[in-house]
């Protein structure tokens, strides 16, 4: 059965439709990630699956039973078997963190409580603080207890609102290491809410992607990032360069080249979008002042990558300014003539 199964689900505060008609299934071990900008309804529909709203509209169903329909049924979050845990996981401050993680296991032999605790402190790389109260702790140490507090139970369903954004960057990335570690092992199904689309595909085997209380696109990581099918899909997960053309030919023409657009009439209007790391460039040996090539117009090294603002001249004399992603040290004087070749597959076409 599904470990998560969402069908039809809407959601109205007053007058404010947030949540408008979402269908969503989570197989068993699987690690979804709802993954949308601010405000566009996922911790509704999480809380929702968590049984910490009422369902008004549509259908909750988890490992494969119906338990929240509106005005009918609603389990209660105790009794749905989930792991729930969010940005800023309050910990019962007067238990200690072995205390706090052993809450929830009381369905264990009290023998076994404490060894299943620190176990899985231990994954999370808590095992020196079991002994230690949540006041002592920083706020990441804190947010690795609360996830094996949500985790030490193995329940069926693991729902996750945000919990690594209150860290600073160099700790996110090893606690979201531990905790995909975790997650993995324990083959906990996981609906995983994230504003960050990096997260999202580094944590998920597939992402929703959401807008103003709507599913966009559902897919793996690499579905969404390399088959977007609208241009919010593709801005979502960074910077793009934005023209517009129209089909002839079967091809847009820009000025980096033609594109091909043969599924789309002639005289279609388009929008392009190339991403930053679609632009290779190459320096040619020209005298610097020759203008009317693609040249460099400024070079900034940004860390592991350089970024290039370029004028592009194309052969029928259209011009434009790109902003072209460069892996490493890329510092080209400002004015170098440029080749600039351009891979396909970082290119979208929408009419
Ligand atoms: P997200 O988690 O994607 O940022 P939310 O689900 O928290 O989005 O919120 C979606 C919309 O619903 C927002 O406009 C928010 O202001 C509104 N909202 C959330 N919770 C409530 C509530 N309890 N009462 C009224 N409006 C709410
Ligand atoms: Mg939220």
């Amino acid at each position: 059965a599904l470990a998560l199964s969402l069908r039809g689900v809407q959601h109205t505060f007053a007058a404010n439709k947030v949540v408008k008609g979402i269908d969503l299934d989570i197989a068993p071990g699987e690690v979804v990630c709802l993954l949308g900008p601010s405000g566009c309804g996922k911790t509704t529909l999480l809380r929702i699956a968590a049984g910490l709203e009422v369902v008004q509209e549509g259908a909750v169903s988890l490992d494969g039973q119906a338990i929240a329909k509106p005005g009918k049924r609603h389990v209660p979050p105790e009794k749905r078997n989930v792991g729930l845990a969010f940005q800023d996981s309050a910990l019962f401050p007067h238990l200690s963190v072995l205390e706090n993680v052993t809450f929830g296991l009381k369905q264990l032999p009290s023998g076994q409580r404490r060894a299943r605790a620190i176990e899985l402190l231990g994954q999370l790389g808590m095992a020196d603080y079991v002994d230690t109260y949540p006041h002592m702790l920083s706020g990441g140490q804190q947010q690795r207890v609360a996830l094996a507090r949500a985790l030490a139970p193995t329940p069926k369903l693991m729902l996750l609102d945000e919990p690594f954004s209150s860290l600073d960057a160099r700790l996110r990335d090893r606690i979201r290491d531990d905790t995909l570690h975790v997650l993995k092992k324990l083959g906990s199904a996981t609906l995983l809410v994230t504003h960050d689309p990096e997260e999202a595909m580094f944590m998920a085997d597939r992402i929703a992607l959401m807008r103003d209380g709507k599913i966009v696109q559902t897919g793996t990581p690499r579905e969404l990032y390399c088959t977007p099918i609208d241009p919010f899909v593709v801005t979502f997960f960074g910077e793009v360069n934005e023209l517009e053309g129209v089909v002839k030919g079967g091809v847009v023409q820009t000025p980096v080249g033609a594109v091909d657009a043969s599924w789309l009439p002639d005289d279609s209007d388009v929008q392009v979008m190339i991403r930053p790391e679609a632009l290779r460039i190459k320096e040619r040996d020209l005298p610097s002042d020759a203008h009317d090539h693609s040249h460099v117009v400024m070079a900034k090294l940004l860390g592991r990558s350089s970024l290039i603002h370029l004028c592009a001249h194309g052969e029928d004399g259209q011009e434009a300014h790109l902003h072209a992603r460069v892996p490493g040290v890329f510092l080209p004087q400002e004015g170098q003539p440029i080749d600039i070749d351009l891979d396909h597959s970082q290119v979208f076409i929408f009419p």
